[in-house]
C-alpha cells in the first residue's frame, strides 16, 4: 500500500469526532492549539448523528451553561435551522439536553469546527500508532489514496472503542467486569431481554440501529402510547411470537420536521449480550437485525393500526451504528461505580458527571449525579503524550456506565482537549502536567463548571 507523509506538524491531533472529539477539539483550538481532527466515518458527530432526533443529554446542567465549548454546540445547533434541534426530555435518566435532526446537527458541528480554526478528515480511520521512547509520535489513517502518517506533539484518542490507545499498546479492560456493587440499596438488575433459550451471561450493552419512521401523527401517536403502554407490549410480545424482529425496548422521539419520528431502541431481543462492538461478525449481524426491527416495527404498527402510526413508512436508518461499550483504557485512576455513588472530591477534578446510571439492559441505577471526574483518568498508563477521552477513558463497565451522556462525554473531551493544548504549548507529557492550572484554564478560559 502507499504510504504519504503529513506535511504539516499539528499541535494536537484529535482520533474520532463524536461528543468526546469535538468537546477535545474545540476546547484546544479555543486555547490556541493547531487542530486537526482524524474521523472514521463519512459523517462527524459520532452517536449525535447516529439516531434521529435521540437526546444529546447534559449539555447544559439544570438548565445553565455547562461550558463555552458545550454552548458553542447549543448555539450553533440553535442558529443552523429552526428544524435543527428542540429541548429534549427531562426523566430520571434523560435530561438538559436537546434532540437534533442528524444532518442539520452536522452542519452546526461544521460551523462550530468552522468558528474554531479547526480542520477536519472525514474517511480517516485511524489504524495504527508510532510510538517512540514510550511516547506516541505519530498516527497512521488508512485512507483511500494509501497508508497517510500524521505526526502532532499530543494525541488524544476519542474514538470510543479505543482504537488509538490500543495500536499504541496501552492495556484496556472490556464488558462487564466483577465490581462489587450496592445492589440492595441504590442498583436494579435489569432481567435480561434475551429469550431464546441459550443461556449465557451478558457482557456487554446491546449494539444498536437506530432509525426514524415518517407518516406519524406524533402527538396522536405519543398520546395513545402514555396510555397503553401495556397493550402496546402485548402486540410486541405477539409479533414476537410470529418471529417479527422486535426490539428489547423503544424510545420515540418526535421530529422537527412535521410527521417524522425519530426511534431509539435496545437492539434485537435476541441479540446476543456477548455481541461486541470491535468484531464485524457481530457489528454485520447487528446491522442486520436492526434494519429488520425498523422494518418489523412498521408492519407491527401498520397491522394494529396503531392510532397515529396507521400510515407510517420506514424512514431511514442511522449513519452509524450504535455501540455502547467497548475498550476501556486503564488509566493513572480507574474511574468505579463507588466513585458514582459518593459526594468524593478529587485534587484532580476536570469535569462531572450528571444524570443516572445507563447500562442499558444490565443495570439501571442511581448515581451521585455531579459526582467528580479525576484528570488521571484521562491519562493512560502505558504511553506519553496520548490523552484519553470519551466512552474510552479509563473505568469500570459501571464507572463508564454512570452518567455515559453525550453531554458529559463532551466535558471529558472538553478537559483532554485544555490538557493537550496546555501540554503542547509547555512541550511537557500529560502525566507531567499540573492539574491546578489545568482546572483554572477550565473554569476561567473555557466557562466550565466544575463545583
Ligand atoms: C444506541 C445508543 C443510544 C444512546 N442513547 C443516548 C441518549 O439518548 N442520550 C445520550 O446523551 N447518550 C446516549 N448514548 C451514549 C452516548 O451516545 C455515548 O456515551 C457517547 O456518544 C460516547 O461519546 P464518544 O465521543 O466517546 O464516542 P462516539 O460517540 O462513539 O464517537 C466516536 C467517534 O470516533 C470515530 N472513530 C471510531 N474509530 C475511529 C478510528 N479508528 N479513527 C478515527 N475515528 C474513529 C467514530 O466514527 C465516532 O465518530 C447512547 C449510545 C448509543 C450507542
Amino acid at each position: 500500500m502507499k504510504r504519504y507523509d503529513d506535511k504539516e506538524n499539528w499541535d494536537v491531533l484529535v482520533c474520532g469526532s463524536g461528543p468526546a472529539g469535538l468537546g477535545a477539539a474545540v476546547a484546544a483550538a479555543r486555547l490556541g492549539a493547531r487542530v486537526l481532527v482524524l474521523e472514521s466515518a463519512g459523517q462527524p458527530g459520532g452517536t449525535i448523528c447516529a439516531v434521529p432526533f435521540m437526546p444529546v443529554n447534559r449539555l447544559r446542567t439544570e438548565g445553565g451553561i455547562r461550558s463555552d465549548v458545550h454552548e458553542a454546540f447549543v448555539q450553533n445547533l440553535m442558529a443552523v435551522s429552526p428544524f435543527a434541534a428542540y429541548p429534549g426530555p427531562e426523566d430520571r435518566i434523560n435530561g438538559d439536553g436537546f434532540c437534533p435532526h442528524p444532518e442539520y446537527a452536522e452542519l452546526a458541528i461544521y460551523r462550530m469546527l468552522d468558528e474554531a480554526g479547526i480542520t477536519l478528515r472525514l474517511f480517516s480511520p485511524v489504524m495504527d500508532a508510532e510510538v517512540e521512547n514510550g511516547r506516541v509520535c505519530a498516527v497512521i489513517a488508512r485512507e483511500k489514496r494509501g497508508l497517510v502518517r500524521y505526526r502532532a506533539k499530543i494525541f488524544l484518542d476519542a474514538t470510543g472503542d479505543g482504537d488509538l490507545a490500543a495500536a499504541a499498546g496501552c492495556r484496556f479492560s472490556e464488558g462487564k467486569d466483577e465490581e462489587p456493587t450496592d445492589t440492595s440499596v441504590r442498583l436494579q438488575i435489569v432481567p435480561e431481554a434475551d429469550t431464546s433459550g441459550e443461556s449465557r451471561e451478558p457482557i456487554h450493552m446491546p449494539i444498536t440501529l437506530g432509525f426514524s419512521l415518517l407518516g406519524v401523527d406524533c402527538p396522536r401517536f405519543l398520546e395513545w402510547l402514555s396510555q397503553h403502554g401495556a397493550d402496546f407490549r402485548e402486540m410486541l410480545a405477539r409479533a414476537d411470537e410470529q418471529g417479527l424482529y422486535v426490539a428489547a425496548w423503544y424510545g420515540f422521539n418526535h421530529g422537527t420536521v412535521p410527521g417524522v419520528i425519530g426511534v431509539n431502541n435496545g437492539a434485537w431481543l435476541h441479540q446476543k449480550l456477548t455481541s461486541n462492538g470491535l468484531d464485524s461478525a457481530d457489528l454485520t449481524a447487528a446491522r442486520r437485525a436492526g434494519l429488520r426491527v425498523a422494518a418489523d416495527l412498521v408492519t407491527i404498527l401498520r397491522e394494529n393500526r396503531v392510532p397515529g402510526a396507521e400510515n407510517c413508512a420506514l424512514d431511514r436508518a442511522g449513519s452509524i451504528l450504535g455501540v455502547r461499550d467497548t475498550r476501556r483504557i486503564v488509566g493513572e485512576y480507574v474511574l468505579t461505580f463507588a466513585d458514582s455513588q459518593s459526594s468524593r472530591e478529587f485534587p484532580d477534578t476536570i469535569a462531572r458527571k450528571y444524570g443516572a446510571i445507563d447500562a442499558n439492559q444490565l443495570f439501571i441505577g442511581t448515581m451521585d449525579s455531579g459526582f467528580a471526574y479525576p484528570y488521571r483518568s484521562l491519562v493512560p498508563q502505558d504511553v506519553d503524550g496520548l490523552l484519553l477521552a470519551g466512552r474510552c477513558a479509563s473505568a469500570t463497565f459501571l464507572g463508564h456506565s454512570a452518567g455515559k451522556s453525550m453531554g458529559n462525554m463532551m466535558a471529558l473531551g472538553c478537559a483532554a482537549g485544555a490538557a493537550a493544548a496546555l501540554c503542547a504549548a509547555q512541550d511537557i507529557k500529560p502525566r507531567a502536567l499540573d492539574a491546578a492550572l489545568l482546572r483554572e484554564t477550565l473554569q476561567e478560559k473555557l466557562g466550565a463548571k466544575l463545583s
